[in-house]
C-alpha cells in the first residue's frame, strides 16, 4: 500500500472521519454530503487499500438493515518517526492509528555528521512504511528539507531529505523538530491558538495559529530561542548574544524557569496564544519549576515525555493520509 492508493479529497476526508470515531456509511454520507453511493465506493477502495475494516453490524433504529461499522486498521500501515537531537537519535514506529510500535534511541557522539545519522537511521528504519519523518533543530527548509541546524557544527545547507530518501528507499519528510512536537500535540486534542514551548538541548517553540502549524514565510517561524532576551548578553550557538536560549542555559533551577517565563510571557503577547504546553527534557526534569513560574494561561506540561518530536514526525507522514 502506498499513499498514490488515496485518489482523492474525498478518500482524505472520508478517512479522517473514520479516524475520529467508527462511523457506519449512512452516517459518512450524512456528515459528508457525499452520496451513499460514492460513500460506497470510497469506503470500497480504502478497504481494499487496508486502509480501513469494517467492525461488525450496529442495528441503529429498529427495522432495516443493519449497518457495518467502519474503523481504521491500526496494521494497515506504519510510519517511522524520527529525532536527531544534538546528542541522540530518537526513532519510533508508529501504526495507523499514531500508536506507538516501537521506539529506540541511540546516542550520536560529539560532531557527529550526517552520515552518521543516516547509518544509525538506516539500522533503525525497516523497509516496507509508508515513509520517515525527521525532526531537527531549524534553520531549515520544510519544502525541499535542507537544513542548517542550529548547535550542530558542520551541518551547513545538508539536503538531508535527499540523502535520507536515497538511502533508505522511502519517502522522508523533514521538519523542525518544534513543528512536530506541536503537530503530536495537536493530534490527541483541539488546539487553535498554542505554541509547544520545547526546552531540551536548544530552545524554541511549535506554534499552532488558527488551528494550523505555522512555518512562516521560509519555515524559519518558533525561532523563539534565538529572541534576545538580554543585550550583550552570554554568547549563543547561533552566533549572536543574549539569546533566550543562552541566557536560560546560563541560568539554573528557579531563575531559568523565570527566564523562561518571561520569553513566553511576550509571546503570548505578541500573539494572544490561549495553550502553551510545556516540554523537552529539561522541563520534564523539573516540571512544577517550570509551572509555577509561567503566565496565567492554560499551561500544561506534554503528555508525551521524550518521545514527543519523534511521534509528531512520524505524524507528518500518516497526516499525509488524512
Ligand atoms: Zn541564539
Amino acid at each position: 500500500m502506498d499513499l498514490t492508493s488515496l485518489r482523492s479529497h474525498n478518500d482524505r476526508t472520508v478517512l479522517r472521519l473514520v479516524r475520529s470515531g467508527a462511523l457506519s456509511r449512512a452516517s459518512i454520507a450524512d456528515e459528508t454530503g457525499l452520496t451513499p453511493q460514492a460513500v460506497s465506493k470510497i469506503v470500497a477502495r480504502l478497504i481494499a487499500a487496508g486502509l480501513v475494516e469494517e467492525t461488525g453490524a450496529v442495528r441503529d433504529g429498529g427495522r432495516g438493515k443493519p449497518r457495518m461499522s467502519l474503523q481504521l486498521r491500526a496494521d494497515g500501515g506504519f510510519a517511522y518517526g524520527a529525532y536527531v537531537d544534538r546528542d541522540e537519535l530518537r526513532v519510533v514506529k508508529l501504526d495507523l492509528t499514531g500508536e506507538v510500535v516501537s521506539a529506540s534511541v541511540v546516542p550520536l557522539a560529539p560532531m557527529f555528521t550526517p552520515s552518521d545519522v543516516l547509518e544509525a537511521l538506516e539500522s533503525l528504519v525497516e523497509p516496507g512504511v509508508l515513509g520517515l519523518g525527521i525532526g531537527i533543530a531549524g534553520p531549515l527548509d520544510f519544502r525541499d528539507g535542507v537544513v542548517s541546524p542550529n548547535g550542530l557544527p558542520g551541518w551547513s545547507e545538508v539536503p538531508l531529505r535527499k540523502l535520507a530518501e536515497e538511502r533508505l528507499g522511502l519517502p522522508v519528510v523533514v521538519d523542525k523538530d518544534t513543528n512536530a512536537a506541536v503537530l503530536a500535540e495537536a493530534w490527541r486534542r483541539p488546539l487553535e491558538d498554542a505554541a509547544v514551548v520545547f526546552v531540551g538541548t536548544g530552545l524554541g517553540v511549535g506554534l499552532l495559529l488558527g488551528g494550523e502549524v505555522h512555518r512562516g514565510a521560509r519555515s524559519g517561524a518558533g525561532e523563539f530561542g534565538h529572541t534576545t532576551i538580554q543585550l550583550d548578553g552570554p554568547l549563543c550557538v547561533c552566533g549572536r548574544r543574549g539569546c533566550v536560549e543562552a541566557v536560560h542555559a546560563a541560568a539554573t533551577g528557579v531563575e531559568a524557569a523565570r527566564v523562561l517565563a518571561a520569553a513566553v510571557t511576550n509571546l503570548v503577547q505578541l500573539l494572544d496564544l490561549d495553550q502553551i504546553v510545556l516540554s523537552g527534557r529539561k522541563v520534564l526534569q523539573s516540571p512544577e519549576l517550570y509551572l509555577r513560574a509561567m503566565p496565567d494561561v492554560d499551561v500544561s506540561v506534554t503528555s508525551y515525555g521524550p518521545d514527543l518530536v519523534p511521534i509528531g514526525a512520524g505524524l507528518l507522514v500518516l497526516g499525509e493520509l488524512f
